[in-house]
């Protein structure tokens, strides 16, 4: 047993040079054996339905009225239970998996859509996640075009977010999003400001929402919970920049009153977040849409 630990903990700096010793850690062979599970697994979960979508509301500031959700993915596993994206999504970016799951996620809100059009139900623009996984445009729009043209849902209550990856992938993403204007979509760069992504983008890449990341909200509450100063400021610029640039703003995270009542006060389009909602399963997001006013374009 002592043997196999030791050549457990001596495999984890296999590819790593600069380390020369290893500590045999029990907690990385559970995730490793998790992660062999899941990637064991992964093909029959998709097969059960094992992966669901769940229904995050976006509200518009202006009239505080349901203007669109996104979808989010989920996996209900017999084995591990129930499973949010940071549980799987990185090992399925890392072996691939995540364009296929992309793809049966998309099929899943048209399910829903076209479900409420055939039955004249009011419907609003769903958001779809697209991985960073997707580097060939032609190839992504060809897949994706063959799914949604199996329903008559209007591209217009279609959003797709996209995430930058690095500065030299830019060509693409400014691909990607002019093939989907051209079938009418629309396009948000989520996760605007995190880590990966770069003021630059703003003038390459022409999308249609700017979606920023909930890190900005994370840090903004002093003690007592009111916005810091320095952090409205920054924020009141970003979102003057944005519609300066005839960007939709959309924040993220927002989980306070205060985070609210600030960004209605700069004028921030809309947000989404645990303030108004968490993500919902469909039977509850569509009893959230008949308690609250929507905003049918
Ligand atoms: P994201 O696209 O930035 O999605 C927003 C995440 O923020 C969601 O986490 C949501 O539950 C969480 N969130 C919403 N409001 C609040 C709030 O007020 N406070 C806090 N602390 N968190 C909030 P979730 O559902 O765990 O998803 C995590 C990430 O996984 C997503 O981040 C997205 O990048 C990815 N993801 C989810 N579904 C899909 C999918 O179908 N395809 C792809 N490619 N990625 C997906
Ligand atoms: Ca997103
Ligand atoms: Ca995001």
């Amino acid at each position: 047993s002592l043997i196999g630990q030791a050549s457990f903990a001596k495999s984890i700096i296999k590819d790593n040079i600069l380390t020369q010793y290893s500590i045999y850690n029990s907690k990385l062979l559970d995730k490793i054996n998790e992660e062999r599970y899941i990637e064991q697994h992964m093909n029959t979960a998709l097969e059960n339905n094992e992966f669901f979508v769940m229904y995050q509301p976006k509200i518009e500031l202006l009239t505080d009225k349901i203007v669109g959700a996104e979808a989010l993915v989920r996996w209900k596993n017999p084995k591990l239970g129930f499973l949010t994206p940071d549980k799987f999504i990185p090992l399925f970016e890392r072996n691939g998996f995540i364009k296929k799951l992309d793809y049966y996620v998309y099929e899943q809100v048209f399910i829903f859509l076209q479900k409420r059009i055939d039955n004249d139900l009011p419907v609003i623009p769903i958001s779809i996640n697209m991985s960073r996984n997707h580097s060939k445009p032609d190839k992504f729009l060809r897949d994706f075009m063959q799914i949604f043209n199996k329903y008559t849902i209007p591209p217009h209550l279609i959003e797709i977010e996209i995430i930058e990856r690095s500065v030299m992938d830019n060509n693409t993403l400014r691909e990607i999003t002019e093939l989907l204007h051209k079938e009418g979509f629309s396009v948000a760069m989520d996760d605007f400001g995190s880590g990966e992504s770069s003021l630059n983008m703003l003038t390459k890449i022409p999308v249609d929402v700017l979606k920023f990341d909930r890190t900005f909200l994370q840090s903004s509450l002093d003690e007592n919970g009111n916005m810091d100063k320095e952090s409205a400021d920054f924020i009141e610029t970003l979102v003057d920049l944005s519609k300066h640039l005839k960007k939709q703003t959309v924040f993220e995270g927002v989980e306070t009153k205060e985070q609210r009542d600030f960004l209605k006060s700069i004028e921030c389009d809309q947000v989404q977040g645990y303030f108004y909602s968490k993500p919902l399963s469909e039977p509850d997001f569509v009893a959230f849409m008949s308690s609250r006013d929507i905003f049918v374009k």
